[in-house]
This record gives C-alpha cells, sequence and structure tokens, in this order.
C-alpha cells in the first residue's frame, strides 16, 4: 500500500544554507537543488533526507511547488507527477505538461496579461518611490505570463513588505498576495496551487483509490491545497506550523 504525497518543496523538503537549521553540521547536509550553473543553492537535513526517503518508498511523491518547470528539474527529488510555478503547470507521469491544465492556462494568462504587466509597473513605481532596492517581474513559464514577483535585492523582507502594503488597494479583486520571507508574489484569481491540486487530485484518486492522500507543506499558501487531502503534515517553526500550531499549543 503506497499512500499519495502532495509536497511542497522549498522549505518542507530542504532550504537555502542561511535558513538551515545552526545545530546541524554543515558536512550532514546534502545539497538537493541546484542552480543553472550547478552550484548547489538548497540542502537537506539528515531528517529532511530521512522524509524524502521514507516518502519515495512509501507514497507516489507529487511535488506541489512555486518553482517553475525548469527549477523543478534542478531539484533532485524523485516524482510521479508534478505541480509547478504555484500551480501554473502540471506536469504528468512521463514529465510533460498536462495538454488540458496548459490549454486552461494558455487562455486564462492571455486574458490577464495587461492586467499582470500594470501591476508590475505599479509595483517597481512604488519601489523607486520608496527608494528599495527591489527586483520585480511578471514570472513566465514558457510563454504564459503568470504572476508578478518582487524581491528585496539585499533581503530587506520589511522594505519589501512596506513597498506591497503599499500598493494592496491596487490588487484587482480576487487576486491573492502571497509573502514569505523575501518572497512577494501577486497572483491572478485563477493561479495558486490548489487550483492545479484540484484539478489533478481527482484523477490519481481513480488511479489510486484507497491511497491515503497527505499534503505537506511550510506556507500559507500550502494551506489551501493541503486542505484538500486526507492528512496533512508541516515542518516546525514553519510559517504555516507558526499560524496554527504554535498559536494553539
Ligand atoms: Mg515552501
Amino acid at each position: 500500500m503506497r499512500a499519495i504525497a502532495l509536497v511542497d518543496l522549498d522549505d518542507t523538503l530542504f532550504q537555502t544554507l542561511r535558513k538551515c537549521p545552526p545545530d546541524v553540521p554543515a558536512e550532514r547536509l546534502i545539497p538537493l537543488g541546484f542552480a543553472k550553473d550547478g552550484e548547489p543553492l538548497s540542502y537537506a537535513t539528515p531528517r529532511q533526507q530521512s522524509l524524502i526517503a521514507w516518502l519515495s518508498e512509501t507514497a507516489w511523491l507529487v511535488p506541489v511547488t512555486a518553482r517553475s518547470r525548469d527549477a523543478l528539474m534542478r531539484a533532485h527529488v524523485p516524482f510521479t507527477a508534478a505541480i509547478c510555478a504555484h500551480g501554473g503547470v502540471i506536469l504528468g507521469e512521463d514529465g510533460e505538461p498536462d495538454a488540458e491544465w496548459h490549454a486552461h492556462a494558455e487562455a486564462q494568462s492571455a486574458a490577464l496579461q495587461p492586467e499582470l504587466d500594470a501591476l508590475c509597473d505599479r509595483v517597481i513605481a512604488e519601489a523607486v518611490r520608496q527608494g528599495a532596492a527591489l527586483r520585480v517581474r511578471v514570472l513566465n513559464e514558457g510563454k504564459l505570463g503568470l504572476y508578478v514577483l518582487a524581491k528585496h535585492e539585499e533581503t530587506d523582507e520589511d522594505a519589501l513588505h512596506a513597498v506591497i502594503d503599499a500598493v494592496l488597494g491596487e490588487v484587482p479583486p480576487g487576486w491573492t498576495v502571497h509573502r514569505n520571507g523575501n518572497n512577494a508574489a501577486l497572483m491572478p484569481p485563477w493561479l495558486g496551487k490548489q487550483h492545479a491540486v484540484a484539478f489533478l487530485l481527482p484523477r490519481l484518486r481513480a488511479a489510486y483509490p484507497d491511497a491515503p492522500v497527505i499534503g505537506i507543506g511550510d506556507s500559507l499558501t500550502d494551506a489551501p491545497y493541503m486542505g484538500l487531502c486526507d492528512f496533512a503534515m508541516m515542518p516546525k517553526g514553519s510559517q504555516l506550523a507558526h499560524a496554527t500550531l504554535d498559536r494553539l499549543a
């Protein structure tokens, strides 16, 4: 018997060196995420390595990640199917994009391109007005414009959040603003991990009817898709654990 594990990657199965727990010696960390030039970027602790090994032995592992398709391929985690780019892309068991979801994404993305561009320009203008060194762009996946991504060049999260706060009133209705650390994503209504999971999950359930579905993630934006699963897991100390378990303890 296998389970189906819908698993976020970054800050769940591995993280950058800066975010690794200080009590784990560097030589026990294993790099699992790599930059385009092959440099290691993300590392798993021994317990995370064991979790990945356990999941891959006992579950059909389906990453549900904000990573682009390319960045997913640069993460050394085995998978059965995958959801990437915050749900903009679904990869089937053959590693190819799901045609039906891709057609839906293409139509949505084309319709919303003017709003995406306008919002991106607005965030850039506000960053300039506040003198904040942000990198702001429309995140594309192939030809699809998906969402606006903003990061502070020197990881000044307060400065990033001040800019995002100032434009909140101009974010179109139904759009979501996702913030976690030095990342802010402004996403149109159709985009979000939970929408792609809602599309994919019935197929997985049909293929494996009695498999328990476990959602695993660290961020507030993971909660909606984790809520579609039978069980949920979150890393200790994560944004999601702070908002739920720590608050109840
Ligand atoms: Mg994460």
